[in-house]
């Protein structure tokens, strides 16, 4: 039989039913069997002349019936029929209970009361039915950490701040620079060169003043992790680097406290709730990182401003359900946004028995050395340069200014050379040196460039092993030129 799936704002009409399942031949007589099964459904959907009202836009599967045959559409016995009307911001919704309720107990909900001004001030929220007076007192009740106040860190905590959060504790100990404006909202012009953590606290209470601000003006670390992060009922991870996201899952499941999660990378992003208690972790997914420089960071890859936007606004979303204790959390489901292609998908993610952190017979039971464990010497690891041969920056300005005869290989993407370049270079792609090292000669004296001297070391080294004898990376790549040796040369 076909399904009709109905909206919330017409749920009110079909005593709450989410799909109603008919017996009929076409999309016409579906809806006509749909109205006489509930007739207070027919006024909003059907004009007294029996036409469909032009707000109400009925598909079957993904397309409109008006790009079909409309009401003679034939439908199949599994027919998918979904009823779209448009929606201006407020619906009758059917209250969709948590399976699991509120993260916030009932004693803590008692002692806790809203002031006229905050009635004024959440007054959109209290005529919600999934909120209420008691939803916005588990708002103000709620302990939120926020471990980040960059990307992700910025859209939450604006919005959890507006919404009503009454704590929001920010774990930070890094100053704005001009390159994380583009993406990091919280912060401002006038910011670069402050500490995030001052900016962040000014631009909450700026928003709204009844909330309290816990910083922990730190990076977060095995030592300190779980002293932060015990008060706390939700833990945002807000970071991007690996180190520290394995950190996090690892003091949740420890502290049994949810992980609300989110990753970014230029078009791409990822959400997903872990809590060891009801779900995976983020161990159950990812047992062990990838190895060090196989996946960028939105450092060396880049990353879609808005991005961090979309990402960070679901888990402030996640945040708040967690809180209210309403509706489907994200639990054992990987959202995944391709920005590009518009389109989000959801993985199931199974609890993983054999987590090491999380299953049967944990081998973790106690936070280790994650920079260790992720293979890394310190939060971003410059690449492998040991026993290469190198040049400064200076040092290549004073022999280029000498007009010594060094040939300048360029490895970096041609986006890249429309930002800084050095003139006369010879320019090929790092992934095309070994196909083109043809087109150098061993007898010259090279050195090789990139963006920060990981990738130009990499190819110093091979040209090393195909036999160049004079080949040299510049220490610290083309940033590090700008810097130190030509200031009117852009850094990136
Ligand atoms: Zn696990």
């Amino acid at each position: 039989m076909p399904i009709i799936y109905i909206p919330t704002a017409l749920r009110p009409y079909t005593d709450n039913q989410p799909q109603v399942q008919v017996e009929a031949s076409t999309v016409g007589e579906a809806m006509q069997k749909l109205t006489e099964v509930f007739p207070k459904l027919r006024q909003h959907l059907f004009k007294e002349d029996g036409q469909l009202r032009s707000f109400v836009n009925l598909y079957l599967g993904d397309t409109d019936v008006r790009h079909l045959q409309g009401l003679e559409t034939p439908l199949a016995p599994d027919a998918e029929l979904t009823i779209v009307p448009s929606v201006a911001g407020g619906s009758a919704a059917a209250l969709e209970k948590s399976p699991i309720g509120s993260i916030i107990e009932d004693e803590r909900l008692q002692a806790v009361s809203l002031s006229q001004e905050e009635v004024l001030r959440y007054s959109r929220h209290l005529i919600m039915p999934e909120v209420t007076m008691e939803g916005q007192r588990r708002l103000k009740a709620a302990r939120v950490l926020l471990i980040g106040t960059g990307g992700l860190g910025s859209p939450l905590a604006l919005y959890l701040a507006a919404a009503g959060v009454g704590t929001i504790g920010l774990v930070d100990f890094d100053v704005v620079d001009i390159s994380n404006l583009q993406r990091q909202i919280i912060h401002f012009t006038s910011d670069v060169g402050r500490p995030k953590l001052q900016s962040a606290i000014e631009k909450i209470h700026a928003i709204n003043p009844n909330v309290h601000v816990i910083p922990f003006e730190t990076r977060l670390t095995s030592e300190n992790a779980l002293d932060i992060m015990r008060d706390f009922d939700v833990i945002v991870d807000g970071t991007d680097n690996f180190p520290t996201r394995y950190l996090v899952n690892d003091a949740c499941v420890l502290l049994g406290k949810p992980n609300v999660y989110g990753s970014i990378f230029r078009f791409e992003g990822q959400a997903s709730v872990f809590w060891a208690q009801h779900g995976p972790c983020y161990r159950c997914l990812y047992p062990e990182p990838p190895p060090p420089g196989l996946v960028p960071s939105c450092a060396e890859g880049g990353v879609l401003g808005i991005l961090p936007g979309l990402i960070g606004l679901v888990q402030a979303t996640e945040t708040i359900k967690l809180i209210l204790g309403k509706g489907e959390p994200l639990i054992g489901r990987l959202l995944l946004l391709d920005a590009l292609g518009m389109r989000w998908r959801e993985l199931k993610l199974r609890k993983d028995p054999n987590c090491p952190v999380c299953g049967e017979n944990p081998t973790v039971r106690e936070l280790i050395d994650y920079v260790e464990f992720c293979g890394l010497r310190g939060e971003e690891a410059p690449a492998e340069t040991h026993g290469i041969p190198c040049i400064s920056p200076q040092e290549l300005k004073r022999r280029l200014d000498a007009g010594e005869p060094l040939v300048l290989l360029d490895v970096r993407e041609p986006y890249e050379l429309e930002i800084s370049r050095l003139p006369n270079i010879k320019h090929i792609r790092m992934a095309e040196v070994p196909e083109r090292v043809h087109e150098l000669n061993p007898a010259d004296e090279i050195v090789v460039i990139c963006r920060s001297g990981g990738r130009s070391a990499q190819i110093t080294r091979l040209l090393q092993q195909m036999g160049f004898g004079r080949v040299k990376n510049l220490t610290g790549g083309m940033n590090a030129y700008a810097r130190e040796a030509d200031p009117s040369l852009p850094v990136y």
